[in-house]
């Protein structure tokens, strides 16, 4: 017998016709002799939609209850899961974050799991019935509800399968696995049956939004065995493996995405030490996340600081370098949000010289212009225009001779 935790994505769950099946695969997952635990997503696009509604509200709604109204959104899809297994004679429980035992720091918004204490899970398991976690929440070490950041329900599914010990974590979601490319990007995706760690990791981290980035760290970190997979078809989908030494690896094995992001610079700063540790220091104060960084060489002593934030910083993150500006003795801060960036990913990478030739080729042969560069060991993204970023990722497909046949 298996302990399986399965997580349902919100378009899973996103109607009742949708949550009676999602019942029906926990009904035969269990006449095929496993345990199963249910991590739910909130409903289609609830939580956009609640936090939308806050906006009506407030620009600038508290922290405290931003959580406590988006936590309401998988608080719905649990008890109407629930109630659809009663349907099929299924026992089953909910239990929200806080009832699974899920504790996290007090940054709310994207608060981190600390501890989890699954006794009542682990109770409602050996009582014969399905618990059915709210994802994406859980309740700080100063009892306050929280939420873990978007997609967040990823990491609730992970962890609860990391602390009961299950056997495999399946991510159940509106593609049949992890592809080559976004395949609402790229029609001649192809679906990948094995992908590393350290290669979803990298997607993760540069758009691929199909498992949220902190769920496979964690996963790796304490060995779950995840697995993604279709709640429209129920096929087998895309392992989460470390790599095997012994397999040839792909060069690329996929590209990825974003246009989350916006570009800052600081212009006309001072060459001197001192002043990049200030200007980034007072954004980490700020608690704003900075991905790609690139500075110009200097000339006559001045130079130029440029960086990405996530959109949703971007107004902090300007204001946070105007107000430090006279300081670093900079001319002007302006920001940029129409950028986006693409990114391709490979383990195989390391050990194949050209690539990155090919990349910029591929990208200057379409007329795409690079805005800014940034690498890891089997990474490679470059900035260009939100609007060609589309174009950006069937070019390097194509190029890297990734189209399905
Ligand atoms: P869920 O609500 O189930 O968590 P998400 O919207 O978070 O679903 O993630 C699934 C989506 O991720 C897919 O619909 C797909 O468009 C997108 N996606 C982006 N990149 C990839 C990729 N490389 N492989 C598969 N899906 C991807
Ligand atoms: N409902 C949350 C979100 O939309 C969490 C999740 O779906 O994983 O971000
Ligand atoms: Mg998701």
């Amino acid at each position: 017998m298996a302990l399986v935790v399965q997580k349902y994505g919100g378009t899973s769950v996103g109607d009742a016709e949708r949550i009676r099946a999602v019942a029906e695969h926990v009904a035969r997952t269990r006449q095929a002799g496993n345990e199963v635990v249910v991590v739910v997503s909130a409903m289609g696009k609830f939580t956009d939609d609640l936090i939308r509604l806050a906006g009506e509200i407030s620009q600038t709604p508290p922290p405290r209850e931003l959580d406590m109204l988006l936590t309401a959104g998988e608080r719905i899809s649990m008890a109407l899961v629930s109630m659809a297994l009663a349907q099929l004679n299924v026992e089953s429980a909910s239990f929200t974050g806080s009832q699974a035992g899920i504790i996290t720091d007090t940054d709310h918004t994207r608060a981190k799991i600390l501890e989890i204490h699954p006794d009542r899970i682990r109770a409602a398991l050996d009582a014969g019935l399905v618990p059915v976690i709210a994802g994406f929440q859980g309740v700080s070490v100063e009892q306050n509800i929280t939420t873990l950041g978007r997609g967040g329900s990823d990491v609730t599914a992970v962890a609860i399968a990391s602390a009961l010990n299950a056997d495999v974590c399946e991510i159940y979601t509106d593609v049949t696995g992890v592809f080559s490319a976004d395949p609402r990007v790229v029609t001649k995706a192809r679906r990948l049956a094995k992908v590393s760690f350290d290669e979803m990791m990298e997607m993760a981290a540069t758009g691929g939004r199909v498992l949220m980035l902190r769920s496979v760290e964690f996963a790796r970190r304490h060995g779950v065995p995840l697995h993604v997979r279709s709640s429209f078809t129920w096929e087998p989908g895309t392992w989460i493996v470390e790599e095997d030494p012994t397999m040839e690896e792909a060069v690329v094995a996929a590209i990825t995405d974003d246009t989350s992001e916006a570009k800052i610079t600081v212009g006309g700063v001072p060459d001197r030490p001192g002043v990049a540790a200030q200007l980034f220091r007072e954004l980490a104060n700020q608690g704003i996340n900075v991905d790609m960084i690139v500075q110009n060489t200097g000339t006559n002593g001045m130079t130029d600081i440029s960086f990405t934030v996530a959109k949703t910083d971007l107004v902090a993150a300007r204001d946070c370098c105007i107000e430090v500006k006279d300081q670093l003795g900079a001319a002007e801060v302006t920001s940029d949000d129409g950028i986006g960036r693409v990114s391709i990913i490979g383990a195989g990478m390391k050990s194949s010289p050209g690539v990155t030739a090919l990349m910029f080729e591929t990208l200057s042969n379409n007329g795409i212009n690079i805005e800014m560069i940034s690498t890891s060991s089997i990474r490679i993204s470059c900035v260009v225009r939100a609007e060609r970023v589309g174009d950006a990722v069937r070019f390097l497909h194509t190029a890297f001779g990734l189209d399905a046949a």
